[in-house]
């Protein structure tokens, strides 16, 4: 039998740990915590939001998801402000299916234990880099999940794919318990979006925490030396939560009731952090010369602001698996390890990170297009209208970035695209919703509060 050994028990190392015991390999992951640590003594490394594509091979591989307990998300509800203030536009969208997001420290305990009773070795240790190649010596494969951890540094950035070499937010995160599961006016339990020019973006996401269960997590997106980027002192939750409150009062203040009552889920459960987004290359060479490959946030670091790192793990993790399989006996060599990142990364890999760095970015001319076309969304059910289609079509591309990313790239295509979806002139569309946007920003210049969306209460004219 094939021996594979797997550096990390995050999302990365124990999803691939499962899959490849499921098909017959003999494996063993190296974890710096045991399960118990994991659930008592760290922090979740993310929120890892996951989408059906995601989920999809969870199920297959029969790992616990809390799904009956969890609060499940319906899709997103974005706000749109050029500039503090200024509440030019919401979208509403609802996806096919939903997205679940489950504490990292209750997934990796349990993963965790569940792989040893499928036969899976667990080895506790810090694993050094002198360590990972004894390690490769005695395997046919060896997987490096470690995150960004300090191993992550083996493997060489891709200079060519890794658009930016600074981090483009300063990162909070912290779980909340309190707000209640829903927002006034709002259909569907949203992931909710505010994006502020010139301020961030903050992200509140339905989350099932591993003490106080149904809750709610909150990413906040700080542009670098912008006016919300006052979390990166923060020693404690206490204080996340208390500049995520002053920060939402200021620049968000629709939400601040909503958020207001909110209390630390654990004390443990927050983050503060920055990173540059990273591509690195497939192949790593140890001080022997033996090679190991990487998978999950150790091949490729995305910025949080889409939801797109644990979902791109997954499914770099299920092409790996793929060739593993299809490779038989043959040696585990650099063609092999780079042919294999490349099939995931021109499938998902990608269009993952374009989309993520478009939305770090700020919407293209099309995109600006496209959001004012969809304007008029408000995912209830009874809206079967081409707004609602673009806004669906809008927060499906999370699920999977390469429906809609390549198509927002390109005015043509996204003119195509609004005309195919909603059955008319994407001029009319534009107009129309530019309408709507356009008399809210009147009330908002008299001094009144914008009541978005409106294009059906004016009914414009198809
Ligand atoms: C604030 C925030 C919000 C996020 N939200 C989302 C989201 O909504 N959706 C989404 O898809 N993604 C999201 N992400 C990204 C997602 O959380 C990560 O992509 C994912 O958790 C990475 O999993 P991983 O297994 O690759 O790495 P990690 O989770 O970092 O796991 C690596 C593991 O390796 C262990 N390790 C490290 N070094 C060693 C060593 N030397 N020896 C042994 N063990 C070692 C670590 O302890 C850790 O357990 C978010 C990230 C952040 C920071």
């Amino acid at each position: 039998m094939r021996r594979i050994a797997i550096i990390g028990s995050g999302q990365a190392g124990l999803l691939a740990a499962h899959a490849l015991l499921k098909a017959g390999y003999e494996v063993t992951l190296y974890s710096d915590r045991t399960p118990e640590q994991w659930l008592h003594e760290s922090r979740p490394t993310g929120t890892a939001t996951r989408f059906d594509l995601s989920l999809q091979f969870e199920y297959e591989l029969g790992l616990k998801s809390w799904e009956n307990d969890a609060p499940w998300s319906d899709g997103a509800h974005m706000t749109l402000c050029p500039a503090p203030g200024n509440r030019l536009l919401t979208l509403a969208g609802r996806l096919r299916r939903p997205s679940l997001s489950i504490d990292l420290r209750l997934q990796s305990h349990a993963w965790m234990l569940d792989m040893v009773s499928r036969g899976g070795k667990l080895e506790i240790e810090s694993v050094t880099v002198e360590r990972l190649d004894q390690i490769a010596a005695e395997n046919d494969l060896t997987l490096v999940a470690a995150g960004r951890a300090e191993l992550c540094r083996i493997f060489e950035r891709d200079a060519e794919r890794s658009v930016f070499d600074k981090p483009q937010r300063h990162l909070a995160m912290v779980c909340v318990k309190g707000p209640p599961m829903g927002f006034d006016g709002i259909p569907l339990l949203p992931v909710k979006n505010n994006t502020v020019g010139g301020v961030g973006e903050t992200l509140f996401v339905p989350y099932f925490h591993k003490d106080v269960g149904a809750s709610w997590n909150l990413v906040l997106e700080a542009l670098p030396g912008g006016p919300m980027d006052r979390f990166q002192g923060a020693r404690s939750g206490e204080q996340v939560l208390e500049l995520a409150k002053q920060v939402v009062r200021e620049f968000m203040p629709w939400d601040y009731d909503w958020l207001k009552n909110a209390e630390l889920s654990d004390p443990l459960g927050w983050l503060v952090g920055k990173f540059a987004p990273t591509v690195r290359k497939p192949v790593g060479r140890l001080p022997s010369g033996r090679l190991v490959t990487p998978i999950g946030d150790t091949a490729m670091a995305l910025d949080p602001i889409a939801g797109q790192g644990a979902n791109n793990g997954n499914k770099m993790v299920r092409n790996l698996v793929e060739c593993v399989i299809a490779h038989g006996d043959r040696p585990f060599d650099a063609q092999w390890m780079t042919e294999t990142f490349e099939r995931f990364y021109a499938r998902h890999g990608h269009p993952t990170y374009t989309y993520t760095n478009m939305v770090l970015a700020g919407p293209t001319p099309a995109g600006r297009e496209y959001l004012f076309a969809q304007y008029g969304s408000d995912a209830r059910f009874d809206n079967t209208s081409g707004q609602q289609r673009l806004a669906d079509a809008f927060v499906e591309n999370l699920n999977d970035p390469a429906l809609l990313t390549p198509i927002l790239q390109d005015r043509r295509k996204t003119h195509e695209f609004i005309e195919k979806t909603t059955g008319r002139s994407w001029i009319r569309s534009v107009a129309a919703g530019a309408m709507g946007v356009a008399w809210e920003e009147f009330r908002q210049w008299r001094g009144l509060e914008p009541r978005h969306p409106l294009v059906a209460e004016i009914k414009i004219a198809a």
